[in-house]
């Protein structure tokens, strides 16, 4: 029973810490009183936290400024020192792969990116090996051309899409590591050859952590990110906390079953969301109206979908209908999760939102018409585009997530305390 209450205390102070920190980063510059405001802890538990960062160098008290809320505030005469986060106590790395390329991004603390580095890979093609040597390559130039060492990197974390168990470090099943005969721990590779801690998680899941810490998550502590694009994605945020599901490998929205007789989805089954929605089921429709050259790789599919895209925006009414349909399906979907989860907002996101004028009108008719009457105008609809820079700051973010938990004494090996 101790150890519990000594592990439960623990997890408070880090849970306490966190939201300090990311008040300070979010409404800097802010004076102490406005930090136990908005995180409505205790004077003694803010004030023991704020010790504990000036320490660490974390955060410093910016003495030369007052904001206007404070000196009202105030309003005694006597301005207010205000605390700001140092964004180079820190830095990290935020890779993310795709089928056909890699975007590595290094970032400070606050997650601006300092050096951003893109490299156009067939990463499909290498098997894990090469990938984690790719990786460590990319990883070592970017961090050069940012200006920084090895040694000032805290973390690294990458995103690539599949089942990905994020707390052992392992990928289940890839679509880039397809040929690899077993589970590949993609974490422990990235981290023998860097020397640094690293961190893998499935890619839907840092668009979400990018939303949250810089997107339209920010102080909703329940909400969704669906993400359209080759497949279709979801990342959920459970109060406050990204939710992963008992085994790591939760949130597989694209897979939930919209109608059995439904069209074969990639995974093998029937009627899959992803099946009517994703790139191409888009494709496939599409070609029951108007002639599409072969489509046997990723950039051929982005291609055909952009043009797709276009000859309905100019008009074509057979592929309109087309996005309307996906729409609809994906309408229907999202309208099941408000259901079941009643989020704050749901974000729609991904590299299908290049149509998303196209899929809107249908995927917010289908929500209004399939959500409970009592959470259809409650739950906000978002569409948001992301660039795959972006994305890397997500992964940036799943290592400065653990960072922010933890004691800075304790930062040379990073444990994921999530
Ligand atoms: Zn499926």
């Amino acid at each position: 029973m101790d150890a519990m209450q000594t592990g439960d205390t623990e997890l408070i102070r880090a849970i306490n810490r966190f939201h300090v920190l990311d008040t300070i980063r979010r409404f800097e510059p802010i004076s102490r009183a406005e930090v136990g405001e908005r995180t409505q802890l205790s004077r003694t538990t803010v004030s023991a936290i704020i010790t504990t960062l000036l320490d660490e160098g974390v955060i410093y008290y910016d003495e030369g400024e007052t904001s206007g809320a404070t000196k009202s505030m105030a309003g005694r005469g006597r301005p207010r020192v205000l605390l700001r986060m140092n964004p180079n106590a820190a830095y990290v790395v935020g890779a993310k792969l795709s089928m056909h390329q890699v975007s590595i991004t290094v970032t400070n603390l606050r997650a601006d990116p300092l050096a951003c580095l893109v490299l156009p890979v067939r990463t499909w093609r290498l098997g894990a090996e090469l990938i984690a040597d790719l990786l460590e390559d990319g990883i070592r130039a970017a961090v050069t051309k940012a200006g920084i060492t090895m040694a000032q990197i805290a973390g690294v974390g990458v995103g690539l899409p599949g089942f990905i168990d994020s707390v052992a470090g392992i990928s289940h099943w890839s679509p880039i590591l397809a040929a690899e005969p077993a589970p590949v721990p993609l974490a422990r590779m990235l981290s023998d050859r860097l020397g640094v801690s690293a961190v893998i998680e499935n890619d839907a899941n840092l668009v979400t952590l990018a939303e949250r810490w810089f997107g339209h998550g920010q102080g909703v502590d329940n909400f969704v990110v669906v993400t359209v694009e080759a497949g279709i994605g979801m990342g959920l945020f459970i109060n406050g906390d990204l939710y992963r599901g008992h085994h790591g490998m939760g949130t597989e929205f694209g897979h939930s079953k919209i109608d059995r007789h439904g069209p074969l989805c990639r995974c093998g089954q029937h009627g899959c969301v992803e099946a009517f929605c994703a790139d191409y089921a888009i494709l496939r429709e599409a070609r029951k109206i108007v002639d599409l050259p072969p489509t046997d790789d990723e950039p051929s599919i982005e291609a055909a979908v952009c043009e797709v895209t276009r000859l309905a925006r100019e008009g074509n009414e057979g592929l309109r209908a087309v996005f309307d349909a996906a729409g609809e399906i994906l309408g229907l979907g999202i309208a099941n999760l408000v259901n079941v989860i009643d989020p704050g907002k749901v974000i729609i996101s991904g590299a299908g939102m290049r149509a998303a004028d196209l899929l809107e009108p249908s995927v917010r008719a289908a929500v209004a018409t399939n959500s409970l009457k009592v959470l259809a105008g409650r739950c906000e609809i978002v569409f948001h585009d992301w660039t795959d820079e972006v994305w890397a700051r997500g992964a940036a973010s799943l290592v400065l997530q653990g960072l922010y938990r933890l004691p800075w004494s304790r930062n040379a090996r990073i444990e994921m305390a999530i």
